[in-house]
């Protein structure tokens, strides 16, 4: 009856990179091709364009925090048979909080201003998150599955920044990022271990005619 929600999850994640990616400034290599004569050392120029990337990709990452936040706000106030998952949402609402704000930090340590942050096109997720839930009489096991995808494209995406941040010579905003991939994979390995509980309390729920939507 209910959809699969995991072709609309991919299709917001793949829309949300599309639109991420439309406005990145003119790379550092092409306008240094346009100077010629001032053209620094390999490892220089390698410091530059990771520090030029890691900017833009940082703001990025605050777009998915938002996205997360917007996201598991609206699973907090719902999942009311399920206490022990809007619990776990709802610690990790506060954690994302918290990424964002850390996220917002290293901008500011690469002297960023952050003021003009983009939380637009992070909405795309959040309506095939919407679409993939809300609507579906499984709801809690459709959320479920988003929110897995959701933490994995975190993962991923941390993991990039990282490796940016390392290749940028900017170790204090790697260390940043680090907590935050260390919740983004704890809150994956969590819900990799407890959706098979929260599926078997669904199905027996449904079972004893007890409403199990959320
Ligand atoms: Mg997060
Ligand atoms: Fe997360």
């Amino acid at each position: 009856m209910a959809r699969n929600p995991v072709p609309v999850v991919l299709i917001g994640v793949g829309v949300l990179w599309l639109a991420l990616s439309s406005d990145r400034p003119q790379p550092v290599a092409d306008r240094r091709r346009a100077h010629r004569g001032s053209i620094p050392m390999q490892g220089e120029a390698v410091m530059a364009v990771s520090r030029e990337n890691l900017t833009a990709w940082l703001r990025d990452a605050h777009a998915m925090e938002n996205q997360a936040i917007e996201i598991l706000e609206k699973q907090a106030s719902r999942l009311e048979h399920y206490p022990e998952l809007r619990a776990k949402v709802r610690t990790h609402l506060e954690e994302s909080r918290r990424q964002a704000e850390r996220v917002e930090h290293c901008l500011h340590q690469l002297g960023t201003d952050t003021s003009s942050l983009k939380t637009a096109a992070g909405k795309l997720i959040g309506t095939a998150q919407q679409l993939s839930g809300l609507f579906a009489s499984d709801e809690v096991l459709k959320s479920g599955i988003a929110d897995y995808a959701f933490e994995h494209y975190e993962i991923a995406s941390y993991k990039m920044l990282i490796a940016a941040a390392n290749e940028a010579g900017e170790h204090e905003v790697r260390r940043t990022l680090e907590e935050n991939l260390r919740e983004e994979e704890a809150m994956a390995e969590w819900l990799g271990q407890h959706l098979p509980e929260v599926t078997r309390q669904y199905l027996h729920r449904e079972a004893a005619g007890k409403s199990a939507k959320v």
